[in-house]
């Protein structure tokens, strides 16, 4: 599908069509005090693109399924930095147990540990923690460097990439978040944690989405 970039002038006609069609271009004209001459260019626009449909001796309707798609379109769009979540962050040698504390005070699914300098090392996921916990005596003894996923097996996410992405490699990868980072040195895998995103992120987008609130 081709998403053309509408002028205001069509932007108006399409809304005047959306609320009153099925209408006429005599009709569309009278509304915004222009000739048809003058609309004659853009209506054929709108048309060819798939924004109107145009039945003879009836007049122009909204394309309703076209409005859809372009809503789509522009949702996958959507850069993961203008969604991106503050990231819940331990340090790694913090230990299970208050990992475990941590993720219930915070409300999150993962938290995400950080080396000495802030950069990302690992991920800690719910379930490494029930795993750790399971017949595991000294939580507190225990850091979470030891039961994490590490570097350079975590997936991540850069915030200039699209939402479309990010949705993707969780569902590739069977993950529920990423870590949003910009790269320090790619070459020993050094990256600074910058945001999350998580299937909740794409879940809002998505609401979003269905109320209009995405342009
Ligand atoms: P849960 O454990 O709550 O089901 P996930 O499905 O996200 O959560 O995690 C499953 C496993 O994948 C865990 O071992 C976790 O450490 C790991 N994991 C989670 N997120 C990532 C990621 N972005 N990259 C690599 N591994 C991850």
């Amino acid at each position: 599908m081709v998403i053309i970039k509408l002028t205001k002038r069509q932007d108006e006609i399409l809304q005047i069509v959306k609320k009153n069609g099925p209408i006429t271009g005599k009709e569309i004209a009278e509304r915004l005090s222009v000739s048809r001459a003058a609309l004659r260019p853009d209506l054929a626009i709108l048309t060819m693109s798939g924004n109107l449909d145009a039945r003879p001796r009836v007049g122009y309707f909204y394309n309703e399924q076209f409005a859809v798609k372009r809503q789509a379109e522009k949702y996958l769009h959507q850069k993961v930095t203008n969604f991106k979540a503050h990231p819940i962050v331990v340090e790694k040698s913090t230990s299970v147990y208050d990992a475990i504390v941590q993720l219930f005070l915070e409300d999150v699914g993962t938290l995400y540990a950080v080396d000495l300098e802030g950069h990302l090392a690992g991920v800690v996921s719910r379930k490494d923690l029930l795993r750790a916990a399971i017949g595991n005596q000294n939580l507190q003894e225990l850091p979470v460097s030891v039961i994490m996923t590490r570097m350079p097996n975590i997936v991540t996410i850069f915030p200039e990439e699209t939402l479309y992405e990010a949705a993707k490699k969780m569902i590739n990868y069977h993950v529920d978040s990423l870590p949003v980072v910009k790269e320090v040195d790619k070459q020993s895998n050094t990256y600074l944690l910058v945001g999350r995103i998580t299937k909740t992120t794409i879940t809002r987008a998505y609401l979003e989405l269905m109320e209009e609130k995405v342009d």
